[in-house]
């Protein structure tokens, strides 16, 4: 059992403005433990009360810094977690702080470039790595992804994600056993044997996560998300097994006081706060208070999930993140404050071994079969027919070579059955007897004694036993060199499948770089390959099938995407990724080529080494000489050769393996902003829409029109705003009436239209009648328009 309180760390999100630097001081010379000392601003701390305090200051486990990287994160927080879940015991990292604060950064990772993967990618991909290492052990490793929101429970991995509206799936309920242990009834858990599968996982919730969120309900800072990975480790023939769960929790944004502004009240009245982190801190303020007989876990979902986690069986771990600046003192105060109660849990972990039942039965038989013989031989029954000569004779043969035998440590081996157990203590009863008669002590020197009444005889023995010796020296010597020879084609076969099925992946692996639909994995096996395709093919349609795209689409919308796709902000890290992505392809493809010579190097210089020893071996025999005892200078350059080529060949070998999974993540990503942009656009196109059916085409004006695409900086003020405010408490699937592209990056050939378009008043267009395609003109005309004035004010 370990005890441990909950160890907490601070990480500072990197300011945008530089004059907001002196609002924190971070004291890292402690000898103890660091500390982050929070500074108010003159303007606030001369506010109206007096006594207020000027600085307030934290102690954490580890303070990190607006520089610190995600790989240091990773590093010092989750990785001596992940290694105590590996080893059999619980974890949970949590991150807790206010919206824009970088929990999701933190846990899940940035959306645009492969160095910012969060927690969440680095963990598996560091338990994946460890758990291939480790091949005494036979592991299985699950992956479930549960979000909570308004005190339900949506499993984020629920294939009906797809078809359904959230509001339509089955919640996820909590059970309690009479152990008072907790079952989550309707979250699925999906087995995941790489890296890869589980890192698919992951980004399926997320879009599954961000496809349910509409502008008006942004559910994500809202809602907090468990993504748990769960072990079972056993060793081969053991009936115990571990398992181990690790929680990677991103909770709702913390914030809870009134934003008032420069010379305000600070840390006053508690305006809003999330429900279910209200409930979190009752439990965290019950746990860290003495002699505290009941603990409200029941009171809320996220409580009742993380029950181990807090103050139970469990190592766990909490983030606290701040984005430390003027106006957001109030809410980092509070997350500091939460955190050193945080702090004072006491958890204990313990080893969660059980006993397979199946393999319990299996060993509990095998127990009954050695206790029914014990009892047979015990009781003499079951074997009442006398033993054969046959099996006397072999019985005495046993006895005369156990006798003869030099080594102190030999056994009389015969079994349980006591028939021989009984003749074997006869036979050498009368042995001992007969050589008691001879007057000669042991049977060995009776066989001596009896050798030496012909010496002659004994001379003759002794030279055909030397030369017997001297044969089967050759002999050995022989069969050792061909173990070897074989061995090492074996190796080199080996080596050659697996240069060959390395070389196949990159062959079989990309569509054209860039293109961004299809097959596009570098899978590591055929069944992975087989894998690999149905994921993407899972994720494409799910990114059709969310957004709502179908075969067919009006030219106008058509063009409208187009131009609202190469105006959004997001184009340019999707294009960035794009050109990222064209590099790893090459460079796998080249590292491809390069093992593909290595390995053809290798077999080659192999088979030179097999023949040179050949000849030297035939050599030997022709001059009927013994083997050289100078070892071969040919041939020991060649062996160098050799093992450079091998080490090359690891070295590239690894190298393509890492690229593989780089390239995975950044077509994850790709694809997650492709169907936050397709959304974005679906959003904006229903509110033009609905915008031009309320006001009619020819005076409408364009003042109530929004520009887009929203820069991120606008999104995120915007996601605070809406944060804050309690009447939000409804979430929607985002409709989606309109198809939009089928495939991206396809460019449209209207060019023409849109000229055409551009130059006429939107009154002049001849509508269709149909409804839906001049409901679909009438927006794109809006479109040109707004992207016109847009570009005229720039
Ligand atoms: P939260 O989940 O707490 O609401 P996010 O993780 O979404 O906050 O972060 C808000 C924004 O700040 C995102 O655009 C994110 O990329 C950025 N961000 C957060 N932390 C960092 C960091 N350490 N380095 C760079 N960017 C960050
Ligand atoms: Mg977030």
């Amino acid at each position: 059992m370990v005890k441990q309180t909950i160890q907490i760390f601070a990480r500072v999100k990197p300011t945008v403005r530089k004059q907001q630097q002196g609002i924190y001081s971070i004291d890292e010379d402690e000898k103890l433990t660091p500390s982050l000392e929070i500074i108010l601003p003159r303007d606030l701390a001369d506010g109206f009360v007096n006594n207020k305090r000027e600085s307030y200051k934290f102690k954490f486990q580890k303070i990190f810094d607006q520089g610190a990287n995600q790989e240091t994160i990773f590093e010092n927080i989750a990785k001596p977690v992940a290694e105590s879940v590996l080893a059999g015991y619980n974890g949970t990292i949590f991150a807790y702080g206010q919206t824009g604060s970088g929990k999701t950064f933190t846990i899940t990772g940035g959306a645009e470039r492969y160095s910012d993967r969060g927690i969440i990618p680095r963990t598996l991909s560091y338990i994946f790595e460890q758990l291939q290492k480790d091949s005494s052990t036979i592991h299985t490793t699950h992956i479930s992804y549960l979000e909570i929101y308004n005190e339900c429970g949506y499993d984020l991995l629920d294939p009906r994600h797809e078809a359904s509206s959230l509001e339509d799936l089955p919640k996820v309920t909590i059970l309690e056993d009479p152990d008072q242990n907790i079952h989550l009834k309707n979250l699925s858990l999906h087995q995941a044997a790489t890296e890869e599968e589980a890192l698919n996982l992951l980004f399926l919730g997320d879009t599954n996560r961000m496809i349910a969120e509409t502008p008006m309900n942004q559910a994500s800072t809202r809602s907090h998300c468990i993504f748990t990975i769960h072990l079972s480790s056993k060793e081969p023939g053991s009936a115990t097994v571990r398992h181990a769960k690790l929680h990677l929790v991103d909770l709702a944004g913390s914030e809870r006081v009134a934003k008032t502004g420069v010379g305000g009240q600070l840390l006053t009245e508690a305006k809003y706060i999330n429900l279910s982190l209200h409930y979190l801190e009752q439990v965290i303020i019950a746990l860290s208070e003495k002699h505290r007989a009941h603990i409200p876990y029941r009171n809320s979902m996220m409580t009742s999930v993380l029950r181990d986690s807090l103050g139970g069986n469990c190592m766990t771990t909490m983030i606290a993140t701040l984005s430390l600046e003027k106006r957001n003192i109030d809410e980092s105060i509070s997350t500091c404050r939460f955190a050193q109660r945080v702090a004072l849990i006491k958890n204990e972990a313990v080893l969660n071994e059980e006993i397979d039942p199946r393999l319990m039965i299996i060993r509990l038989q095998k127990e009954i079969q050695e206790l029914k013989d014990e009892l047979a031989v015990v009781t003499g029954e079951q074997r009442t027919e006398a033993l054969t000569d046959a099996e006397l004779l072999q019985l005495e043969k046993l006895i005369t070579s156990f006798l003869e035998d030099q080594d102190p440590e030999s056994r009389l081996d015969v079994g349980t059955d006591m028939r021989k157990i009984h003749h074997c203590f006869h036979h050498l009863k009368k042995l001992l007897n007969d050589k008691k008669i001879h007057g000669k002590s042991t049977v060995s020197s009776e066989i001596k004694d009896q050798d030496c009444q012909e010496p002659l005889k004994e001379e003759e023995y002794q030279k055909l036993r030397d030369i017997l010796q001297q044969r089967d020296n050759e002999i050995n010597i022989l069969v050792n060199m061909l173990k070897k020879e074989k061995k090492k084609a074996q190796d080199a076969l080996h080596l050659s499948s697996m240069g060959r099925s390395e070389w196949r992946h990159s062959q079989s692996s990309p569509l054209p770089p860039g293109n961004s639909e299809g097959v596009r994995t570098l899978p590591s096996s055929a069944t992975t390959q087989v894998q690999d395709v149905s994921t993407v093919e899972h994720r494409s349609s799910l990114l059709h099938r969310k957004t709502g795209m179908r075969e067919e689409m009006s030219l106008g919308r058509q063009e409208a995407f187009e131009i609202f796709k190469r105006d959004h902000a997001d184009s340019i890290t999707i294009e960035d990724n794009k050109q990222i992505l064209k590099q790893r392809f090459s460079e796998a493809k080249a590292l491809g080529e390069s093992i593909n010579e290595t390995r053809s190097k290798i077999g080659r210089l192999k088979e030179e080494i097999t023949q040179r020893h050949m000849q030297q071996v035939a050599l030997g025999l022709s001059e009927n000489t013994a083997l050289p005892s100078m070892p071969d200078s040919l041939e020991e350059k060649l062996r160098s050769q050799l093992e450079e080529e091998k080490r090359r060949y690891k070295i590239m070998f690894m190298r393509l393996k890492a690229l593989k999974v780089e390239i995975e993540h950044l077509q994850l990503l790709m694809d997650k902003a492709k169907v936050k942009l397709q959304k974005e656009f679906e959003a904006w196109w229903t509110e033009e829409a609905t915008n031009l059916q309320v006001n009619s085409p020819a005076t409408n004006s364009l003042n109530h029109m929004r520009p887009f695409p929203q820069t991120p900086e606008s999104q995120q003020e915007r996601s605070q705003l809406v944060s804050n405010r309690s009447d939000v408490n409804t979430r929607k699937i985002l409709p989606s009436p309109h198809p939009i592209p089928q495939s991206w990056g396809h460019n449209s050939t209207s060019a023409s239209l849109e000229s055409s378009i551009s130059e006429r008043p939107a009154s002049s267009i001849p509508l269709t009648g149909d409804s839906q395609t001049d409901s679909d003109i009438l927006a794109f005309i809006k479109a040109r328009q707004s992207i016109l004035q847009k570009k005229c004010f720039q």
